[in-house]
């Protein structure tokens, strides 16, 4: 056992005694972290170096001794992982341990008489029997991530107006139902990473082989990225530079493009990517793009259609992936149509990430010859991309990323997303991810029930389009009547949609962020009994009021980690 002790001025004294006891006792190892001497000091720099220890795991426990113990045990506090108490006699120095979990004991110099010390001391260090259920509930409620001020702890005095928009969008997070389709709640662990100190970091290149020195601990991380970004999905090589789904895809067709070819993939209107060869994105300025769609009728991917496209156009490379798809894609047919024109297969899954990695979508790696996606959208990842290839292409995508395209890697991204292909690789993810799933066929199944239509006639994914023409409203209107009452969706063009791409004739509905704050399918049922209200009354101020505050109530229930 290690104990790390330390004091201030008027605990110095003591804090000797106490080392005097425990240096003589066989399995225990004692470090002081100051004070030295009885002269005027600063309590909370030694309160620091003794919490730092126990948060670090360096030592299992610290003594700390000020006048009153009130200033040891404020600044030791302020280390997560630390449970600092004051304990005046051998009755609080056990319930302190049992009751508390406490790892860090402060004494008050002026309040326990120093022949009461050593029995203080082994009250609080002897062992202890198994601690109660409500004891260790109450305990794991103090480390839980409920209180997310703790992130922006240190800018409210340094940046005020920053922290204002950040605590006011915190608020919104936590009393919306957000049903954006593209976005996800991160963990505390994921934004922790994100938000670290490697984003002082400059690194250009790839583990082992960098521009600059120093680089041996972020080394360590991007390998760790890489080896997990492999095994989540079964991939050959993988890449985590990119900065976000569109550079990751961009590298693709870098790396084995040549300005001027020909790429066949989904038309933006009908549920593709701008970044899938839209003529105001770079890759429709570059390549030469060919758009397949859906069937008007079905409104799915017409796999004989792309096919007869293909042969065709003979592109180089075929993309599969899209933005609002509400269904199934079919891999294996579309590796087969590339096999029969001599075309790469490319498959951006940006949207489908985190089903795929929790096996609730077929994965496309065994078809596909590179595969990209973001990592902050089902993954439930940091913001940021990935590209995952086969082994033979790996050097051509290297040097595509870098130098290629982009310039010194995101460290703290990179670490983040090490950190959410751990969580991925967890079995609660699976829960999750076929949670996320189940939710979004329930809230289909009720909104058809409530007389809406959906685009294809259902889901089989994370999201549902959902065309209100029939309700006389367009996407806009609906978007908005329902951001009034704090559900948040996006007004999206469905296919052959009669109205601009501003107007739009449909609202696309996601589930991951619901079902990440632990909403099921009894949850789907309240969200679409209130849109069918708010979208049956959008000129209704009293409606939306009503719906506002039944909104407010019903989050509450659902944490936000
Ligand atoms: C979101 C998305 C992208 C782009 O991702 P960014 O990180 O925003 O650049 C690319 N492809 C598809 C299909 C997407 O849905």
């Amino acid at each position: 056992m290690k104990i790390i002790l330390a004091s201030d001025h008027a605990g110095f004294n003591v804090k000797e005694s106490v080392k005097n006891l425990l240096s003589s006792r066989p399995g225990v190892s004692v470090e002081d972290a100051g004070c030295d001497s009885a002269a005027s000091c600063d309590y909370p720099v030694f309160a620091e170096r003794a919490a730092r220890a126990v948060e670090t795991g360096d030592a299992d426990f610290a003594i700390l001794v000020c006048t009153t113990g009130a200033g040891m045990t404020i600044a030791a506090n302020r280390f997560p992982h630390v449970r600092a108490a004051l304990a005046i006699d051998e009755t609080d120095a056990k319930t302190i341990r049992d009751h508390n979990g406490a790892n860090a004991l402060v004494i008050s110099a002026e309040k326990t008489p120093s022949d009461k010390i050593p029995a203080l001391v082994d009250a609080f260090l002897a062992a202890h029997s198994p601690v109660e259920e409500r004891h260790k509930r109450r305990v794991a409620q103090l480390s839980e991530e409920g209180n997310r001020l703790v992130e922006v702890a240190h800018l409210k005095d340094a940046d005020p107006e920053v922290y204002g928009s950040i605590l006011a969008h915190e608020r919104q997070e936590r009393l919306c139902i957000n049903l954006i389709a593209s976005e996800n709640l991160t963990s505390r662990a994921v934004r922790e990473a994100q938000g670290s100190i490697l984003t002082n970091k400059y690194a250009e290149g790839y583990p082992g082989k960098r521009w600059y020195s120093g680089c041996r601990h972020v080394d360590e991380i991007e390998a760790l990225a890489i080896v997990r970004a492999k095994a989540l999905f079964g991939a050959e090589a993988a890449y985590v530079l990119p900065h976000c789904g569109a550079s990751a895809i961009l590298a693709v067709y870098l790396a084995v493009l040549q300005p001027g070819d020909t790429i066949l993939s989904m038309a933006l209107d009908q549920g593709g990517h701008l970044s899938h060869g839209s003529p105001a994105n770079i890759s429709g300025k570059i390549y030469n793009i060919v758009p397949y769609g859906v069937d008007r009728k079905t409104e799915r991917i017409d796999y004989d259609a792309v096919e007869a496209l293909a042969l065709e156009k003979r592109p180089r490379l075929i993309l599969a992936g899209a933005s609002a798809y509400p269904r199934t894609l079919d891999f294996a047919r579309f590796r087969a149509i590339a096999d029969k024109v001599g075309a790469y297969l490319l498959v951006d899954m940006a949207h489908i990430a985190g089903l795929v990695a929790g096996g609730a979508h077929p994965s496309p790696v065994p078809f596909a010859d590179f595969v990209t996606t973001t990592t902050h959208k089902t993954l439930r990842g940091p913001r940021g991309g990935l590209i995952l290839c086969r082994e033979k292409y790996a050097k051509d995508v290297n040097r595509a990323v870098f130098p290629g395209l982009q310039g010194g890697p995101l460290e703290q991204v990179i670490a983040a997303k090490a950190v959410c292909f751990k969580e991925a690789m967890q079995p609660e993810y699976r829960q999750w991810a076929h949670q996320v799933v189940a939710n979004c066929a329930a809230i289909a199944k009720d909104l058809e029930e409530d007389g809406f239509r959906l685009v294809s006639g259902g889901t089989d994914n994370h999201l549902c389009l959902v065309d209100v023409t029939a309700k006389g409203l367009t996407g806009k209107a609906a978007a908005d009547a329902l951001d009034e009452t704090g559900i948040i969706v996006n007004k999206n063009t469905i296919p052959f949609d009669g109205n601009s791409p501003f107007v739009t004739s449909g609202i696309r509905i996601g589930t991951a962020t619901v079902t990440t704050r632990g909403m099921k399918e009894p949850d789907m049922k309240f969200i679409a009994d209130r849109i069918r209200r708010v979208l049956a009354n959008v000129g209704d101020e009293s409606v939306k009021a009503e719906v506002r505050e039944e909104v407010a109530a019903f989050v509450s229930r659902f944490p936000v980690p």
